[in-house]
């Protein structure tokens, strides 16, 4: 295990006892917390401890917010949406572009921050930031082709003006989870603002203080007070009088909460978004190259400790090139470094909390004792951090075990053989859930056309996840109990506006003119219409 040495100037550099005792002092400076906790909209005077996943450092205490202080962020927002949708759609731009640039100078402080709340390794901590910048030059760069007024065709050629104008919703409810504490929190608000929206969010309880940091962030970039909000609390708690106050709502964590929040907005009337879960399948067709796809799938199966929505849990494997490949990932496994580490040249970081690691162990023990084998793996690794778990294969998954169909969310990967690939497209699509799937393949053709087959939101071929997921020109999000909406691209800004269709009529009217019957009327526009489709016209 590595020493947790400090990686930034932000760090407190030792308790009084560290090398006993991680516990015994703050992992961060007191004011650098402070400046961040104060940003939370709280006057309840109450406080949740939280503590590093990785050694149980206790990090901060977070201000919590009543539905009293949740009234308060809408009110701000309210206030402050009215100037900010007036506010040029080039100087929204901008401030995204600068935000692109100051998530990139300051990414060695925002991935301590990541890896001391998340206990995520360093390398997987950077996906983060990247994930953000990505977003922020994205619509920053397109700004104006998703949210310029568009020229549609008029009913009557010439003298029927239309465009339609995109009017942002006004104040979005986020609601994000602790996996990706940075970019969850984030990468959803950022269009919303774009497009003329306030935005009051509840990141998870567990990381905060990554989510305020991407707050101050955003008012380094330029974005004016009362435009981004952050209120603290369970969400079983808050979640409520957020969703009465909201113009849209997006939520991104598990299915059974998202379908609490889409009953909520449905009994309103608004509009929302819902990432989910998922239990993502891999395909290795056997005429994928060995190497790269067993790379490929220690990526799709442990990055971030599995603890990812779009990565895989369930792996198809041609049966030609089964030993040959599962031989590959077994030794690709079983090279990977754990650790407890601030510091790069780590593989695999902890499970953030105990109740993660106790549905990762129960997933493993059932499947073993209804007679999975585990081919590595398999244990927790207290010797590493209280919430460590080992990168595990399983081999003879079988449809009464709880991983077969379940979502784990932790580094355990079930292996099948298939022997013809419509058979392993079926399996695939078995299940409740249709978020990502990764496809190996020498044949990219071929992988495409199978894609096309797959019920998912996203499918990558011969790549874990990645190459959807940072295309944000693309949209991201789940099919079935994966979700509803989507993410990313022109989907992921046009779900917080409301299309307005503004027609300007000159000349003719849409009644009998010049003292003509109704029925002349009809006939005439009848005469039209046949015109029109003889023209081509649509
Ligand atoms: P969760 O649903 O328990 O919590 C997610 C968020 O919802 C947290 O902020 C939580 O405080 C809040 N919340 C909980 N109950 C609420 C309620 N009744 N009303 C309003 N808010 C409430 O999810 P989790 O288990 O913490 O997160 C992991 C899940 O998230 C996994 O299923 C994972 O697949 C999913 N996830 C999906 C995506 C995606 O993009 N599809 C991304 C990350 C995580």
């Amino acid at each position: 295990m590595s020493e947790q040495t400090p990686a930034s100037g932000h760090l407190v550099n030792g308790p009084a006892d560290p090398e006993h005792d991680p516990k015994a002092s703050y992992a961060l400076e007191p004011d650098y917390v402070a400046n961040l906790t104060r940003r939370v909209v709280s006057t309840t005077g109450a406080t949740v401890p939280v503590e590093s996943p990785l050694n149980g450092q206790p990090l901060a205490h977070i201000p919590q917010s009543s539905a009293q202080d949740v009234a308060e962020a809408y009110a701000r927002a309210r206030r402050a949406q009215v100037t900010w949708a007036r506010t040029s759609l080039a100087d929204r731009a901008a401030m995204l572009l600068r935000l692109h640039d100051l998530v990139l100078d300051r990414q060695e402080e925002i991935i301590d921050l990541i890896v001391l709340e998340s206990g995520k390794s360093r390398k997987h901590a950077f996906d983060e930031p990247m994930h953000i910048a990505l977003t922020a030059r994205y619509y920053g760069r397109t700004a104006h082709e998703h949210l310029d007024p568009q020229r549609k065709l008029g009913v009557v050629p010439g003298l029927t003006r239309v465009e339609v104008n995109r009017l942002p919703k006004g104040v979005v409810g986020i609601i994000s989870p602790w996996n990706y504490p940075f970019t969850m929190a984030l990468c959803d608000g950022l269009p919303a603002l774009l497009a003329g929206n306030a935005v009051v969010t509840k990141p998870d309880a567990q990381t905060m203080l990554s989510a305020l940091l991407g707050a101050q962030l955003l008012e380094e970039a330029g974005f004016p007070e009362g435009v981004w909000n952050v209120v603290a609390g369970p969400g079983a708690e808050i979640g409520t009088p957020m969703i009465e106050r909201s113009d849209y709502v997006c939520f991104t964590g598990s299915t059974a909460t998202g379908k609490l929040i889409a009953s909520q907005c449905a009994d309103r009337l608004i509009g929302a978004s819902l990432e989910l879960g998922g239990k993502n399948p891999i395909l290795i067709l056997r005429d994928a190259n060995l190497e790269k796809a067993a790379e490929g799938a220690v990526r799709a199966s442990f990055s971030n400790a599995g603890q990812l929505c779009v990565s895989v849990e369930r792996m198809f494997i041609a049966d030609q090139i089964y030993d040959r490949f599962v031989q590959r990932f077994v030794a690709r496994t079983e090279a990977m470094t754990l650790g407890s580490s601030m510091e790069w040249g780590v593989d695999m970081g902890s499970l953030i909390s105990q109740t993660q690691l106790e549905t990762v162990q129960a997933h493993v023990d059932d499947a073993v004792a209804k007679g999975a084998r585990v081919l590595t793996g398999g244990r927790a690794r207290p010797d590493l951090g209280p919430y460590f778990f080992e990168p595990t294969i399983l081999e003879g998954v079988t449809p009464d075990m709880t991983c077969f169909g379940d979502e784990t969310f932790g580094p355990v990967i079930a292996l099948y053989r298939f022997h013809d690939e419509a058979d392993a497209v079926a399996r695939a699509n078995a299940g409740d859930y249709g978020l990502n799937a990764s496809i190996y393949t020498s044949d990219g053709a071929r992988g495409r056309v199978i894609a096309k087959e797959i019920k998912c939101g996203t499918v990558n071929i011969n790549e874990a996840f990645g190459a959807t997921f940072a295309s944000i020109d693309s949209p991201m999000g789940g099919m079935r109990q994966s979700g509803m909406g989507r993410r990313q691209g022109s989907e992921g800004i046009h779900r917080y506006t409301e299309s307005q269709s503004v027609a300007t009529q000159r000349l003719v009217r849409f009644a009998p003119m010049l003292g003509m019957s109704d029925e002349t009327y009809a006939k005439v526009m009848t005469a039209q219409l046949r015109l029109m489709k003889k023209l081509g016209r649509a």
